[in-house]
């Protein structure tokens, strides 16, 4: 992979899709795992409901790397027990060196030393979405025991929609591939976002996502994305197998 991979724009995918929520789901932000001070969900500034980007985009990485931590750390390395691509990149002097040092899920995803091709952006509610008020003991994360004192929060609906969005910048096939199977997932519902997910309060499921793309030249012209198609699943497989293949156990 050539460093102008990352450092000039190419090619842009936009993805789109329709999260809707399957059960009442509780919305914090990622740099807050907590409820925020007062319960409340996440809103934008027009007041409206939001799912944080940096949610989303954790919650699919953490999907990613459990699927994937299996073929090996060339493929996705191990932010707990490492190794981490951060720690092997660390004093590489050139961008080459810290791209044959990424691992794949880093490279999509991002690290401490390179950003990311996926950018996930703040999804807003789509429609009408209703919240309630909830009430609930707090409990200790560790030692699942309560710790005193019972505290209300805000959740969404179960229906409540979003409007999620999400732009790749020079992807590889194996990235379009490992984003499709991604969302696949999310619209079998096995993905899990928000907080409280053990009280079942952050499943979505995705619909109809949208794929398009636009290169260079039309986005200095001021073109739209055209629509296309996903890769099928044969195809996408066939790709996936390839970019895993010599990293670890087969899928097949
Ligand atoms: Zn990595």
């Amino acid at each position: 992979m050539s460093a102008t991979t990352h450092e000039t724009l190419l090619v842009r995918y936009r993805i789109r899709a329709r999260l809707r929520a399957i059960g009442a789901c509780r919305i914090v932000g990622a740099t807050t795992p907590d409820a925020p001070a007062d319960g409340a969900v996440v809103r934008d500034a027009a007041g409206r409901p939001v799912l944080p980007g940096t949610s989303l985009k954790g919650a699919l990485r953490a999907t990613a790397e459990a699927w994937l931590r299996v073929f090996g750390p060339a493929i996705a390395c191990d932010p707990i027990e490492g190794p981490t691509c951060s720690a092997a990149t660390r004093g590489s002097a050139t961008r080459d060196a810290i791209d044959r040092a990424t691992c794949r899920v880093c490279a999509l995803f991002g690290s401490t030393h390179l950003a990311g091709r996926l950018t996930v952006l703040d999804a807003p509610a789509d429609g009408d979405v209703r919240t309630e008020t909830r009430g609930s003991v707090a409990v200790d994360r560790d030692y699942e025991t309560a710790r005193g004192g019972a505290f209300s929060f805000e959740v969404v609906r179960a229906g409540s929609t979003f409007a999620f969005e999400a732009i790749l910048e020079n992807p590889t096939d194996a990235d379009v591939a490992l984003v499709a199977e991604l969302l696949e997932r999310l619209a079998d519902g096995d993905v899990v976002l928000g907080a409280a997910t053990s009280r079942g309060l952050g499943r979505f499921v995705c619909e109809q996502p949208t794929l398009a793309r636009i290169d260079a030249t039309g986005l200095l012209d001021g073109r739209d994305y055209t629509a296309i198609d996903w890769p099928d699943q044969d195809n996408r497989r066939a790709v996936l197998d390839a970019a895993l293949r010599g990293a670890g156990p087969s899928e097949e």
